[in-house]
């Protein structure tokens, strides 16, 4: 039974999954992680040799996409075309080509009716960059993180660090400004907060904190 909707937006490194999971699992609902769904879209056409920078191509091979979130006691899986890709689409080079093809209007088309059937009939958290201004506009509650580039960044060595991936903090920031700029100037849907959004810096803030605070806030909504 759908008995409410948590729209979760903002740049990369935010916080988004880590407190849509943890208040998913308080809250029983299913997560929806959309940025894993445009990252699939990107790993998909570098796969299959289309080039990013062809919008018509690009397009074309959504219908051949079935894209899954897989609900599993571990956490979530995407499955693509029947592959388990949840690893294979964490990396700072499938990051960079998502952001690319979420520019195109036909890819934004297809992810959103696709987030849209899922919010249809299940109470649902979703995080993005469009769910409070696009896809669920009428959320019960609409939250929308932030924290400076450098704390982002941080965020993301560590995540990286702890799967065992090389990085380093200078070229993460440079990779989470470039995709903060392209997601917040690109024409269709850009990142940007819902005027009903309630706005929550993370920077100095504790995850279990953060969490704690959404669910009071849901909790005065409900
Ligand atoms: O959230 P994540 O970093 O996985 O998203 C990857 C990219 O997908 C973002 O940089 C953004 O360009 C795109 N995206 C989007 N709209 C969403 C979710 C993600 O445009 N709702």
């Amino acid at each position: 039974m759908k008995t409410f909707s948590i729209a979760i937006d903002g740049p990369a490194g935010a916080g988004k999954s880590t407190i849509a999971k943890k208040l998913a699992h308080l809250l029983q609902c299913i997560y929806v992680d959309t940025g894993a769904m445009y990252r699939s879209v990107g790993y998909y056409c570098i796969r299959n040799g289309i080039s990013l920078e062809d919008e018509e191509a690009v397009s074309k091979e959504l219908p051949q996409m079935d894209i899954v979130l897989q609900h599993t006691s571990d956490g979530q899986r995407i499955v693509l075309n029947g592959e388990d890709v949840s690893q294979q689409i964490r990396n700072t080079e499938v990051a960079a080509s998502a952001s690319k093809v979420a520019t195109y209007g036909a890819v934004r088309k297809s992810m959103v009716q696709r987030q849209q059937e899922m919010a249809k009939s299940t109470s649902i958290i979703m995080d993005g960059r469009d769910i409070g201004t696009v896809v669920l506009p009428f959320a019960t509650l609409k939250i929308f993180l932030t924290a400076s580039v450098e704390e982002r960044a941080m965020r993301r060595l560590k995540e990286y660090e702890e799967k065992g991936m090389v990085c380093n903090l200078e070229s993460l920031k440079e990779e989470i400004s470039l995709r903060d700029k392209q997601d917040s100037e690109r024409e269709i849907s850009p990142l940007k907060q819902a005027d009903d959004a309630i706005v929550l810096d993370t920077t100095h803030m504790e995850i279990d904190e953060i969490v704690a605070h959404i669910q009071m806030l849901l909790k005065e909504r409900l």
